[in-house]
């Protein structure tokens, strides 16, 4: 069944009225702890009921995995981080671990770096179309649409559009790229986002395809996902049906879509760095990292930076004890360090307190090294990262003026 594609809904009243898209996530979670697959789920919720702060849930009690029903826009959780830094890399434990595209392509990295265990994990993959800063969403909710942010219970962002829900029932819709071009919308990151479809997962969940029916859009992107949709089906713990042929192409058609805007904002984003000489280059970054406070933020944040003892760190030689703003080879470090391996999760640029746009560089970086190397990170968790096998032969050949030595 791998490879299969399902529309599915939960035949449980409580969470079809509570959850999205037919409820199929939280029912698969439930069953999942029901059935003894997995010792506990890690999903979001919102803390104390607020949709702009959203935390890690770590949930043992299958009658508990209803409170992370429902989708949160304004959070961007750092699940693989948590995974590895909180619960020891799942060595010990079996977890399905719901996830956006950019965190299954983290937790892929870590596990080739035998930091995370996937053979303990199920990838539940949520479809991704972006995530908004919780700050710009509140203030772009007051001055774009006019509502008080506490009384948003739902955010959408499909066909260019982002819609809010109201606790009255009103629903308001706004063009994405217009509240784009203002500085609202989704992160610097998400807008550059290829990957809506988390086809690195187990399987991929999402409504793309459902077609305005209350259901989940499910693609089985590997044997423990279908294993796992089996055993579901048959115990009944999801409704399912095959998607008929126009559920599938809009499917694609959407992805084509998203894949589309966001190469165009990556052209945007690039063009000024790209268009500058090497002098420019120089002057523009040089300028951007010296307001670097050495607050160690983004390195604590990446989830692909993972090495205990840190070259960062004061003792091992290469940056200098007490020396704030740090030389500016300090966040140049971290870069190199992660930049064939970044999932473009933009967790570096948000933990900045100078605003530097770390996520911007890496990722400009990342797309000109994956196409010297052909590599994809976190889609494949048997391809080794680049930088850690090439020769320098190869880098000779590649051209990309890098050094081993
Ligand atoms: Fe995410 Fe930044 Fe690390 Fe890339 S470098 S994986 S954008 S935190
Ligand atoms: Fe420097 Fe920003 Fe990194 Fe802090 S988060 S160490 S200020 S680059």
């Amino acid at each position: 069944m791998r490879g299969d594609m399902v529309l599915a809904w939960s035949p449980d009243e409580e969470i079809l009225e509570q959850a999205e898209c037919g409820g199929a996530v939280t029912s698969l979670l439930k069953f999942a702890l029901e059935s003894k697959r997995v010792d506990a789920v890690l999903a979001i919720k919102a803390r104390d009921g607020n949709r702009y702060d959203g935390v890690p849930a770590l949930i043992a009690n299958p009658e508990e995995v209803i409170n992370t029903a429902g989708a949160l826009h304004c959070v961007s959780p750092n699940i693989a981080r948590c995974l590895k830094e909180y619960l020891d890399g799942a060595f010990d434990v079996k977890i399905a671990v719901t996830c956006r595209p950019c965190d299954a392509r983290a937790i892929i990295e870590l596990a080739k770096r035998n930091q995370i265990e996937m053979e303990n994990l199920i990838l539940v993959g949520l479809n991704c179309t972006g995530t908004l800063h919780p700050v710009t969403a509140k203030q772009m909710l007051r001055e774009e649409f006019g509502v008080d942010p506490d009384d948003v219970i739902r955010e959408d962002i499909e066909d260019g559009k982002l819609t809010i829900g109201l606790k009255d029932g009103t629903e308001i819709e706004k063009d994405l790229a217009e509240l784009e071009e203002k500085g609202y919308g989704r992160r610097e990151n998400c807008r550059r986002c290829e990957v809506g479809i988390p086809r690195m997962a187990d399987i991929a969940c999402g409504k793309w395809g459902a077609n305005g029916r209350k259901a989940t859009f499910i693609e089985v992107c590997s044997q423990k996902g279908a294993d796992f949709i089996e055993e579901a089906i048959q115990v009944g713990a999801i409704n399912v049906e095959h998607p008929d042929s126009e559920a599938v192409e809009t499917r694609e058609a959407k992805d084509r879509e998203a894949i589309d805007s966001a190469r165009k904002w990556q052209e945007q984003d690039f063009v000024d760095l790209r268009g500058m000489s090497i002098e420019e280059r120089f002057t523009y970054w040089t300028g951007q990292f010296s307001q670097c406070i050495k607050c160690f933020g983004c390195r604590d944040a990446c989830p692909i930076c993972y090495c205990l003892d840190c070259y960062l760190e004061a003792d091992r030689g290469l940056v200098t004890e007490g020396q704030v703003p740090p030389d500016i080879t300090f966040p140049i470090i971290r870069i190199m360090h992660v930049a064939d391996s970044c999932v473009n999760c933009g967790q570096c640029q948000d933990a900045c307190p100078a605003e530097i746009p770390l996520a911007r560089l890496v990722h400009m970086l990342n797309r000109e090294l994956g196409a010297v190397f052909k590599y994809e990170p976190g889609m494949d968790v048997s391809a080794p990262p680049p930088l850690g096998t090439v020769t320098e032969e190869e880098l000779d050949m590649a051209g990309v003026g890098i050094s081993l030595s």
